[in-house]
């Protein structure tokens, strides 16, 4: 079998496949295919890292005559030799999954050197100091990421050596203290380890491809792909690199770019550079970098040249070399590269991450511009994504009481409680609480409480910082880089000009402006036009199913209009029935005695409701408006607390003691298995009647009458819907012969229990259309209570027992099932009976994809997940 690909020197043996070479593998053999300047190497296929976990963690012996083919290959394109000690060729190990995994997994930089090859590299490079300095860094990250050794002793070494010269700077080292800092080094390594620090070049290597097949099963890997749902069995692909050097002087450079800005999407260059510098100083936040362009140091007011300014003509190259990557990958890409004495060499590239604003403004530009086509940018935005954009901002008129200012590194505006720890921010975060959390700089190791937080503020990195990528990626607001932040980790507290943050403070942290702001900052709703409006009329070009929201005031049917719902697909009427004013007419139904009784509170009742459908058929007009009749038990309507009969009783009118015992006769066990649904029209068919009633009214007192849809939940059986419906007939025939007019509606059900979903065939008889109560049905499908969940569900979906929590994404296999068998046998019974879905999962992407695949005709969602629905269904559509 075939596990290793060479690429680079004219050669790219891998045909780009991703999931052959993972991500970076793929796109270096793409660059070295379009003729890029990419050091020559080769990748061991994730095929190898699959087999390297089946055999007991060893490498299988047909791998190791490959492995040789492939040095060879770069040895040939370099002229250099492996371990030669007059003129050594060095090498990356670097990892590369199939989908990135930003800092998840390690690399190795300067493999090959050891105590005679420093001396050949010192002396064909006219520089010892770079030699000895390559060597240092080489066996400090080889005895951090291979050996596993404590970093902090390298690092403490590295200090020392410092102070007892009086420097400040590593750059002050020359190579004599380079070279005792290396023989430190190794008696580090000979003193943590037991074994002396390897000389031989080829254990070198086998001992680094060994430690990027094990960063896979590393804890910090783990956590990334349970975040982000990534298969443990895809496995990394390794790639050995022949070395470049970034840190051969001020002509050599190493840098990360975006052909894009990935924060707003702007058509412009956007990066960062360290002249003199090697892998990943320009991440790690070590020194400050600077501006790829003239425009953005401008920009800045910084000082320090750009890229543009201090090294035209390889700017130039580059800026060639990003075009010809945007045309060929045909989307925005984040690149590394570094510069060896004036010449160019490409490291990387991939698609880069970006906030849901760049998402969304790239794609539109990227179609407008010709590069994808319009149905391309439809797919390319996450739907997901545009949560990050429906949600609030800093309200520009709020005072603000700015403790600090950093880089705008992500978007968006988020208050909460200040911590310093990412346990702290997971702990609170569980109890609820909004927090944000607060480091010098992040490192992988706090990706979990990152994701707990509300935002990010970080004292130091730059805008391609850990913390800056990974919160784009996560979609949470992130300021970083907050130079006047000075953070004492231990104690809890950061101070910035003469301020104390402590532990537990209320901040709010501005992503689109870098501030820090002390205390909770009020928020206004976004703006929702230009790009974003663009991309949802493609959208709507292309969606086969309809979006209908889930409101029942008029104030959320507004902002669901407003967000493109093109009706009602949910009306819940109890929650008229909680207004203050009303509450005590609903209690005085329930503690009537008899029929006359009821009827006599109902009819307090019936003008307010009327009133209600009235400016909900009037936000709406004439769009489609599903009205559910009452649905909860009755009793959630009366006081639960002993402290509050009283007041009710009086205001009722009736002793305590009657309100207690009828409280008492209405209690359930299980009130949602209880007497609710259409139950309670079973027995009560009054109040049904009250409720069609105010709809028949509300409908007639509009010029263009609306087709109200009238819905009976929790109906199990044909004969409950078709009681239901002579009562909803008999109220609308009444009215109708009041008016003198009469109007179109339509009568149907809800499906939400499995005995329903079952019968659908003869329910569809007495019903014009059904939707789905995708909440219910999983209750009673997987005989689990929402409410109570939360205590199990995830060590459920930790174990893998369901995929994700089925409360939020649909389960597809079993509640699924019964939703295709429902519509199967609703429209074979009734060819054009309406279907759509109004649980929470109408605004669930990969549940919309599913009611694509059912043929539904609608999905219904609360108001602001609408344009999420919107651009789901299109992509479902495509
Ligand atoms: P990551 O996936 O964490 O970005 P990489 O494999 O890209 O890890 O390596 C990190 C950095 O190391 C790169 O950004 C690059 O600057 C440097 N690097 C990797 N390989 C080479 C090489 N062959 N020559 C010079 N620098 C390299
Ligand atoms: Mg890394
Ligand atoms: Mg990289």
């Amino acid at each position: 079998t075939e596990y290793v690909y060479r690429f680079g020197g004219g050669v790219s043996e891998g045909g780009q496949d991703k999931n052959l070479l993972g991500g970076k593998g793929a796109n270096l053999d793409g660059m070295a295919g379009i003729g890029l300047p990419v050091p020559p190497g080769f990748t061991i296929s994730t095929a190898m890292c699959t087999r390297y976990y089946e055999e007991g963690e060893r490498f299988p012996d047909e791998l190791r005559p490959q492995v040789t083919l492939g040095l060879h290959h770069i040895e040939t394109v370099t002229g250099k030799k492996f371990g030669n000690p007059a003129d050594p060729l060095l090498v990356s190990v670097r990892s590369g999954a199939r989908v990135s995994m930003p800092g998840m997994m390690d690399t190795v930089l300067n493999l090959g050197l050891n105590d005679a090859t420093v001396e050949g590299l010192a002396a064909v490079s006219n520089d010892a100091r770079f030699a000895w300095d390559s060597y240092r860094r080489f066996v400090q990250m080889y005895a951090d990421v291979v050996l596993g050794l404590d970093h902090g002793s390298f690092e403490e070494a590295l200090d020392v050596a410092k102070e007892d010269r009086g420097y400040t700077l590593d750059t002050e080292l020359e190579a004599d203290d380079l070279r005792a800092l290396v023989a430190e080094y190794k008696s580090l390594v000979e003193k943590l380890w037991g074994k002396p620090f390897p000389q031989d070049v080829h254990d070198q290597l086998w001992g680094a491809v060994g430690a990027v097949f094990g960063s896979w099963q590393s804890e910090r890997a783990k956590v990334y792909r349970r975040i982000n749902s990534i298969p443990g069995d895809w496995g990394t692909a390794v790639n050995v690199q022949a070395m470049v050097f970034g840190n051969m002087g001020e002509t050599s450079a190493t840098g990360v770019a975006f052909t894009r800005n990935p924060s707003t999407g702007e058509r412009a260059y956007y990066g960062e550079f360290l002249i003199n510098a090697q892998g990943e100083d320009v991440v790690a936040g070590i020194r400050t970098p600077q501006y790829l362009t003239k425009s953005a140091r401008e920009a800045a007011r910084a000082k320090p040249a750009s890229m543009e300014e201090a090294l035209p003509e390889t700017y130039t190259e580059l800026a060639r070399v990003f075009d010809l990557l945007e045309t060929h990958y045909r989307d925005m890409q984040d690149i590394e590269f570094t510069v060896q004495q004036g010449k160019l060499w490409m490291l990387q590239t991939r698609s880069g991450k970006r906030t849901a604003k760049a998402a969304l403004k790239i794609a539109v530009d990227m179609a407008e511009e010709g590069l994808i086509t319009r149905d391309e940018a439809v797919a390319r935005v996450d739907p997901s994504a545009l949560d990050q954009l429906l949600h609030p901002t800093l309200d520009p008129a709020a005072i603000r009481d700015v403790i600090v200012t950093g880089l705008p590194a992500s978007p968006g505006a988020a208050s909460g409680a200040a911590v310093f720890d990412s346990a702290t921010a997971e702990n609170r975060a569980a109890l609820g609480e909004p927090v944000i959390l607060i480091r010098t700089e992040t490192s992988p190791e706090d990706i979990s409480g990152m994701h707990a937080a509300k935002g990010i503020l970080t004292a130091r990195g730059g805008m391609t910082s850990h913390a800056a990528v990974v919160a784009r990626g996560m979609g949470r607001p992130c300021v970083s880089g907050a130079g006047g932040l000075s953070i004492d980790a231990k104690a809890r507290t950061a101070k910035a000009g003469g301020r104390t943050i402590n532990e537990g403070d209320l901040i709010t942290i501005d992503g689109s402006s870098g501030e820090v702001m002390a205390g909770h900052v009020a928020t206004v709703q976004p703006e929702l036009a230009g790009d974003f409006a663009t991309l949802m009329v493609w959208a709507d070009g292309v969606r086969r199913m309809r979006v209908r929201a889930n409101a029942e005031t008029p104030e959320d049917a507004r902002v669901a209009r407003e967000f493109g719902a093109e009706g009602i697909g949910l009306c819940r009427t109890e929650h008229m029935f909680f207004d203050a004013a009303r509450i005590s007419a609903v209690r005085e139904m329930i503690l009537a005695e008899n029929e006359a009784g009821r009827r006599v509170a109902l009819a307090k009742l019936l003008p307010e409701q009327r009133k209600d459908f009235a400016e909900l058929f009037e936000v709406m007009a004439g769009l489609p408006v599903t009205i559910r009749l009452l649905d909860p038990p009755l009793h959630e309507f009366l006081p639960h607390e002993d402290a509050e009969f009283e007041t009710v009783a009086a205001a009722a009118g009736v002793p305590i003691e009657t309100l207690k015992r009828r409280a008492a006769e209405l209690h359930e066990f299980n009130p949602m298995l209880g007497h609710r649904g259409c139950r309670l029209g079973v027995t009560f068919p009054e109040i049904y009647e009250m409720q069609a009633r105010a709809i028949f009214e509300a409908a007639l007192m509009l010029d263009v009458a609306p087709v109200p849809e009238i819905m009976i939940p929790l109906v199990a059986t044909k004969r409950e819907l078709e009681l239901m419906k002579a009562v909803v007939d008999k109220a609308a025939e009444a009215v109708f012969a009041e008016a003198g007019r009469r109007i179109e509606y339509l009568v149907g059900t809800m499906i939400e229990l499995p005995r329903a979903a079952l019968r659908a065939g003869e329910i569809a008889e007495a019903a014009q259309f059904f939707s789905f109560g995708t909440n219910d049905l999983t209750q009673t499908t997987l005989g689990v209570s929402r409410d109570d969940a939360a205590r199990f569900l995830g060590a459920y979906v930790d174990q893998g027992i369901y995929a994700r929590d089925p409360f939020v994404s649909i389960d597809v296999e079993g509640v699924g099932e019964l939703v295709q068998l429902a519509a199967d046998r609703g429209r074979a019974t009734r060819p054009d009976i309406k279907l759509g879905i109004c649980g929470e999962h109408g605004g669930d992407p990969s549940s919309i994809a599913f009611c694509e695949q059912v043929g539904l005709d609608y999905v219904s969602a609360s108001p602001y997940r609408v344009p999420i629905a919107r651009l789901a269904a299109a992509q479902s559509a495509l």
